[in-house]
């Protein structure tokens, strides 16, 4: 039976691209071996690595010594991070008050346990860390071992940056460059030979790919070691045996992402738009996070209702209604906290924030239907043809 809800939490995380469940179904049944063994099924199973890790170079136009497969986004990340202090000699770490928790909360681990500064850059009313500040900051920074580390699109407001242009900052000044890039890959172009970045963050459960695989981008100048001990596969940077269904499913999510990406991104922009401007229409007062005119995911939504008599339980009565959307917080294991983004930028006291965000398969009459709620659950004058009842 087809569902009825409309889902729009994209950027929490993709189902899986059919192709995608296939293959990795495939893959599950009958390669057995374990790439690590030197036998003809250990050698199966390793070339299906291989030849994932050469599907996704080519996408990233990184060479194949560059790229690691890992758990999560969260596991790349602190890899690089905790590997950047630990085994390059990093001393300061310049990064935004608006990274995702992994980024946030290994820095915080990393000030307390080594001796490294942390500076955390201040943002614009978009969500922007300040290239003027950043510049500043290098400049102060001359002598000291530095990385910087800034996301790509922020995953709560869909503020982006171009890493051309931060990554040239750092790379002027001596330092460092890495960018979270887990809600970037798959929607974004990157051609890592002649882009200033020495580090990037991947996690193929955004791009329509498997949960609990991802893969960490090591410019080949940098060599870490692994968080875990014990095994030597990734060439040493990261121990365990590899997830090989999941790594094959990450590669073919990537091929098919970027084989349909101008069609992909048009789609969910005319989505994000037309959701932008039915509410704007019903709900008198809304605003957007991170409004950029030019630096935005078309994939992210994320807008402040005015608080009204019911705008409290907002988020839930949109589940009940049956959207799923995402809130003004950060929810981790199911414990909804204020969000560390949202209190960075210049929203009225009292606003409900909501994220929305969109697929390739988001359709108009969804975002139609989405309206229609919305205006009725924010009481306000819903439109003379809407059909819906509480
Ligand atoms: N970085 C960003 C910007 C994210 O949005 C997320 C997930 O929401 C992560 C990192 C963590 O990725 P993963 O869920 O693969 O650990």
């Amino acid at each position: 039976m087809k569902s009825t809800r409309i889902y729009l939490d994209y950027a929490a995380t993709t189902p899986l691209h059919p192709e995608v469940g296939a293959l990795m179904h495939e893959v599950s049944m009958t390669i057995g071996g374990n790439p690590s063994s030197i036998h003809a099924e250990g050698r199966l199973a390793r070339t299906v690595i291989e030849e994932s890790r050469k599907t996704i170079c080519k996408t990233l136009q990184a060479s194949l010594s560059e790229v690691f497969f890992t758990s999560c986004g969260t596991e790349s990340n602190n890899t690089i991070l905790i590997g950047a202090v630990r085994d390059l000699g990093v001393r300061k770490i310049i990064s935004s008050p608006l990274e995702h928790h992994c980024i946030l909360h290994a820095l915080d681990y990393l000030s307390k346990q080594y001796p490294v500064e942390v500076v955390s850059l201040p943002v614009d009313a978009f969500g922007q860390p300040e290239l003027e500040a950043l510049q500043e900051e290098l400049a102060r920074s001359e002598g000291t071992k530095t990385l910087v580390s800034l996301m790509q699109v922020n995953n709560e407001i869909g503020t982006t940056i171009d890493l051309r242009t931060y990554g040239q900052v750092c790379h002027d000044h001596g330092a460092l460059f890495h960018s979270d890039t887990v809600q970037a890959i798959g929607f974004a172009s990157y051609d890592l030979q002649s882009m200033p970045v020495d580090f990037l963050s991947g996690s193929a459960h955004k791009f329509y790919g498997p949960k609990g695989v991802g893969f960490m981008y090591i410019r080949n100048d940098y060599v870490i070691q692994p968080l875990l001990y014990g095994g030597s596969q990734e060439r040493n940077m990261r121990s365990g045996t590899e997830n090989i269904a999941g790594i094959a499913g990450m590669a073919k999510a990537m091929e098919l992402a970027y084989s349909d990406l101008v069609r992909r991104n048009d789609h969910m922009r005319e989505m994000r738009t037309r959701l932008l401007e039915g509410l704007k229409l019903h709900i008198p007062g809304l605003t957007v996070n991170g409004a950029h005119p030019e630096c935005f995911s078309p994939k992210i939504l994320s807008v402040n209702i005015p608080a009204g008599p019911r705008t409290e339980l907002l988020l839930m009565n949109l589940d009940i209604a049956g959207v799923s959307a995402s809130g003004g917080s950060a929810c981790s294991s199911g414990v909804e906290s204020a969000s560390h983004v949202l209190s960075h930028l210049p929203i009225r006291e009292g606003d409900k924030t909501v994220r929305f965000s969109f697929s390739t398969q988001t359709t108009g009459e969804e975002i139609d239907r989405v309206i229609q709620i919305m205006a009725s659950l924010t009481h306000v004058t819903s439109p003379s043809s809407s059909t819906y009842t509480e």
